[in-house]
């Protein structure tokens, strides 16, 4: 608390990122990122891109990287916006689209940035509660009373995923607000609402190169919907920032976008090791929910999750643990190497004996 803080500031209550660890060598389970690095290309042209052209501005519609992810999606340039991580993008939906007369709808339960952006911007919002499997029920947000609806597909922190019908009922049943499905954790087998953006002008994607493109550390998110969410998105961002991705992430977002073929190959990977993870865990007897997801959400019914995880650190391994009672106890588990799952499994099968 200082006196010099404006009153909004004395009322927020900010994101608190998971642990980036200082110390060496930790088996890091904790933030979802990629176990694989980025395609190699990437690399390339971030290396190319530093040069002495780094003294100029950045092209600040980031035009190329619009294109690059139109093509991919069959959309057009005007149809994408991009931001520095979709944390950046999602906030900008907050405040262009989501801040409306009608409370905001979102679960309960999932990416505990939401409230955040409510309380910066003084976003009216309201949570549904997911169901007793801990699943999003569609039914829940066509009652006409919606400013807005948000959710993760899949959602975070579950892992568990809507079929696009189940999403599309979600659109087409609330025509006259916006509905943004943030996609993350979408590439890990999840089916995108991005082939509902023709039809739906109501209908924000949002989606990141943090996961499945390996890319956490570049900061690059994007949303894609109608021009005119677009365009909202783009004022805002006008009017905070006019240059939010830098050269270097410009050029190694097109580059990963343009490796479709790493971009397969890694993501399949990851789905492949997630498929060992979730039976080495219903081996000791964790209840796993189904993911498609780069990560697992797990509970163990003879031992507090906040003991395991104490305990998993103790032994080189961070997971996340989220305090929220109806989840407070399971454990969120990145999927990493097959080798990094074999170890956690290995040392919760030790800490369960
Ligand atoms: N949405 C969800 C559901 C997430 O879990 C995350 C990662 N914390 C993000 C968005 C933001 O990711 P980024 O800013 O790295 O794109």
């Amino acid at each position: 608390m200082s006196r010099f803080w404006s009153h909004l500031v004395s009322t927020l209550d900010p994101y608190v990122p998971g642990e980036q660890p200082r110390i060496q060598n930790l088996i890091k389970l904790n933030t979802n990122e990629h176990p694989y690095g980025p395609s190699p290309k990437v690399i390339a042209a971030i290396a190319q891109a530093s040069d002495a052209s780094l003294r100029l501005y950045p092209d600040p519609t980031s035009l190329a990287l619009r294109q690059a992810i139109a093509q991919r999606e069959s959309l057009d340039a005007e149809q994408v916006f991009v931001g520095n991580g979709s944390d950046e993008v999602l906030a900008h939906a907050f405040q262009a689209l989501l801040k409306q007369e009608r409370p905001l709808l979102f679960p309960d339960i999932t990416y505990s940035f939401y409230p955040v952006y409510c309380g910066l911007y003084q976003i009216a919002h309201r949570t549904i509660a997911l169901d007793a499997a801990l699943a999003i029920r569609p039914e829940d947000y066509l009652h006409g009373d919606a400013g807005g609806i948000i959710f993760p597909n899949p959602n975070a922190p579950t892992g568990r995923g809507l079929a696009l019908d189940a999403v599309e009922r979600v659109v087409a049943g609330n025509p006259d607000v916006v509905v943004v499905i943030d996609e993350a954790y979408v590439d890990f087998g999840g089916q995108s609402a991005t082939l509902l953006i023709d039809r739906y002008p109501n209908l924000l994607v949002v989606q990141t190169m943090s996961k499945s493109r390996s890319l956490a550390g570049l900061r690059v998110g994007f949303a894609m919907g109608h021009p005119d969410l677009i365009q909202g998105l783009d004022r805002v961002k006008n009017s905070f920032n006019s240059y939010p991705l830098d050269r270097l992430a410009q050029a190694g977002g097109v580059a990963a976008i343009e490796d479709e073929a790493y971009f397969q190959q890694t993501r399949h990977a990851v789905m492949q090791t997630r498929d060992g993870l979730v039976e080495g865990l219903g081996a000791l007897g964790f209840d796993v929910l189904p993911s498609l997801a780069n990560f697992v959400f797990a509970s163990h019914p003879r031992r507090p999750a906040e003991e395991i995880a104490a305990a998993l650190r103790e032994r080189g391994v961070i997971v996340r643990h989220f305090r929220h009672p109806r989840i407070s106890n399971y454990l969120r588990i990145t999927v990493g190497t097959d080798q990094q799952c074999g170890q956690l499994v290995a040392a919760c099968a030790e800490i369960l004996a």
